[in-house]
């Protein structure tokens, strides 16, 4: 009898067929400056008193499967204003799911501006909506009319705002912000995914409008091991969000370790403030070097482009330091490379190799 043959083709939709993979590259081994973390562990007795929190977790048993203590810690640190609920993801990646599996329907969009974080539209596509990515302005500003003409026009289900945006590390105009909340039909989520470092946030907007949302995440706050992100809003949304998430989302471990660091918010808050130095430093030596164009950063990485992107990213990657290539031979990111603020030390190898290979 021969094998019967079931093919992927017909049964896995060609949406998914066309997506790749989220490539994350192999980091073993170098200067690993490509994935907007913190790079700082925590001192000796800190990391001790953890592990000794860590003993005490019954792995057998499923976790708290709505963390209410949890909640109210990081609503307290994040200042999440009385009378707004507050939602945890799986990182902010499985809250944009869940917002998204709510809210899908076919003819549905998600809209968003360009460059843009690239998980709007990889769960747009997954969850059977259509994408619709909004060009940013020449210095990567919102280009308030297109925007307000592509919301008209499309009537999308939600909008994204990364603030700051990521990749290219700028706030958006806070009134153009508060234009496009008033001008959609929708919701209208402010990914606040980099807030540690930018000194600016719309959650104290929260309770204004109604079709408002605030994400943010622990991820660059140094503990993107952990995985959890955070949504802000009014509760009729949350509920509604929360009956697409999978039971126990967030594993024990992250919830008693996010507890824990928590309570040492002085570590954490030095790192972040360190980082931000360091941002500085390393904006003013690009900036000062021929044949390189660094824009300004209210985030934990730098963009900058230079005359050939490709080569200079293989040059690093051969000298042992990873950052991130953008990829684009032409429009708003031709020849730009995307930089994570490091250490002292791994900003300062990273500009040495970078100057030797830009010559
Ligand atoms: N939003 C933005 C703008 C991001 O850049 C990232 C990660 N790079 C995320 C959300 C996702 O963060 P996480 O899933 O780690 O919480």
């Amino acid at each position: 009898m021969p094998q019967k043959i079931v093919r992927v083709a017909d049964w896995v939709r060609s949406e998914i067929r066309d997506l790749s993979a989220y490539h994350v590259p192999d980091s073993a081994g170098f200067i690993k400056l490509d994935a907007m973390e913190n790079p700082y562990h925590w001192p000796e007795e800190m990391l001790e008193e953890w592990l000794t929190v860590l003993r005490k977790v019954s792995l057998n048993r499923y976790p708290d499967p709505s963390p209410a203590g949890l909640k109210a810690s990081l609503g307290k640190v994040m200042n999440v204003p009385a009378g707004q609920e507050v939602l945890l993801g799986n990182g902010s990646d499985e809250l944009i799911q869940m917002i998204a599996l709510a809210l899908a329907q076919p003819g549905r969009s998600i809209l968003a501006p360009e460059p843009g974080f690239v998980m709007y539209k990889i769960i747009a596509t997954m969850t059977g909506m259509d994408y619709v990515g909004v060009p940013l302005a020449e210095d990567f500003s919102l280009d308030l009319e297109v925007m307000l003409a592509a919301i008209e026009q499309h009537q999308p289900a939600v909008v994204f705002l990364a603030y700051p945006n990521n990749p290219t590390g700028n706030l958006f105009d806070r009134a153009a912000v508060n234009a496009v909340i008033k001008a959609s039909p929708g919701l209208v989520v402010v990914d606040e995914a980099y807030h540690a470092f930018a000194d600016d946030s719309f959650m104290g907007e929260l309770g204004k409008h109604n079709n408002l949302l605030v994400m943010r995440t622990v991820s660059k706050m140094g503990l993107a091991g952990l995985r959890l992100g955070l949504l802000a809003g009014p509760q009729e949304w949350l509920i509604e969000f929360d009956k697409t998430r999978l039971p126990y989302n967030i594993n024990v471990l992250t919830q008693v370790s996010a507890e824990f660091a928590l309570t040492h918010r002085a570590v954490l808050d030095r790192q972040t403030q360190q980082i931000c130095a360091d941002r500085e430093k390393l904006m003013s030596d690009l900036q000062a070097l021929d044949g390189v164009i660094a824009f300004p950063s209210r985030a934990n990485f730098i963009l900058f482009r230079v005359s050939q992107a490709a080569e200079v990213f293989t040059a690093l990657k051969e000298r042992g330091v990873l950052i991130k290539n953008m990829g684009a031979e032409q429009g708003l990111l031709a020849q730009c490379l995307r930089v994570t603020v490091g250490t002292a030390e791994e900003n300062a190898a990273f500009l040495q190799v970078l100057v030797r290979v830009i010559k």
